[in-house]
């Protein structure tokens, strides 16, 4: 039977916006964007701007938080980290894994994004984890092996616990800050790869939840929502200006929708 999804929406602010910002982000962005009961918002704020970003949506819990990575221990001796159960206690209902910038700037490899998926898991954090190819592997016809490698890591390493639904986001790192964007014919591609992953795995990863993230902007986001198999976006770039985003937010799922809701 066909479930219909609601898209999830999803700001990547990285390190863009302390708490003075963040709270005048939310206080324009609320008057733009009215609550939906038809899609998720979730926003990943900077870990210091987390309280702000809560004050700020008092009165609009359909605007969630997420924290942008945790490390892979509980606790320790790693200055400047946070861990999966600090960032719960603070009030975040979401955490991202594997994000590009965190596996090339940090050398975040598989076995380290399994772990803080991990973690978010047992802390109660929804992880949402981000997968993707460089040009050079895409160019060299490498896209199936990239995305299978690094989702089975995941999946191979969660020691009997369930991630369900999984959430994933397929972000080209060539598509990443870059203005270039897949198209819809390419991210549908990519997503029904990691769909396919998904179904061959073991457990009950099969309702996979995929986003698209890359370059997604106002004047993309109908097309890229409307695609087949697109769940969602995650958006780092034009997240930061509070129009722009709420233009995202609102975007139309188009008549692929019922398509897309297919596993
Ligand atoms: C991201 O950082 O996850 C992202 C998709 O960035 P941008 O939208 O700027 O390409």
């Amino acid at each position: 039977m066909t479930e219909l999804r609601k898209p999830l929406i999803a700001a990547n602010w990285k390190m863009y916006k302390g708490p003075r910002e963040t709270r005048e982000f939310m206080r324009r962005f609320v008057g733009l964007y009215p609550p939906r009961t038809d899609r998720t918002i979730i926003f990943f704020p900077s870990a210091i701007s987390i309280p702000a970003f809560l004050e700020a949506t008092a009165g609009r819990p359909d605007l969630q938080v997420g924290i942008q990575d945790v490390h892979a221990d509980l606790e320790g001796a790693h200055t400047g980290a946070v861990s999966a159960p600090m960032a719960a206690e603070a009030g975040v209902g979401w955490g991202l894994a594997g994000h590009s910038e965190r596996r090339s700037e940090f050398g975040d490899d598989d076995a380290d994004v399994a772990r803080k998926l991990r973690r978010l898991l047992d802390a109660g954090l929804p992880p949402i984890l981000c997968v993707g190819e460089t040009l050079e592997e895409r160019t060299a016809g490498r896209l199936e092996e990239v995305l299978q490698r690094q989702i089975e890591a995941v999946l191979g390493g969660l020691g009997g616990r369930t991630w369900s639904p999984p959430v994933l986001a397929y972000e080209p790192v060539w598509a990443i800050g870059t203005g270039e964007t897949a198209s819809p014919a390419d991210a549908s591609e990519a997503h029904a790869i990691v769909r396919q992953v998904l179904r061959e795995a073991p457990g009950d990863a099969t309702r996979g939840v995929v986003l698209y993230g890359g370059s997604v902007k106002p004047d993309n986001i109908d097309a890229l929502l409307g695609a087949r198999g697109v769940d969602g976006v995650l958006v780092g770039g034009a997240s930061l200006e509070p129009a722009s985003f709420a233009r995202i937010c609102l975007g139309e799922t188009g008549d692929g929708r019922s398509d897309l809701q297919l596993l």
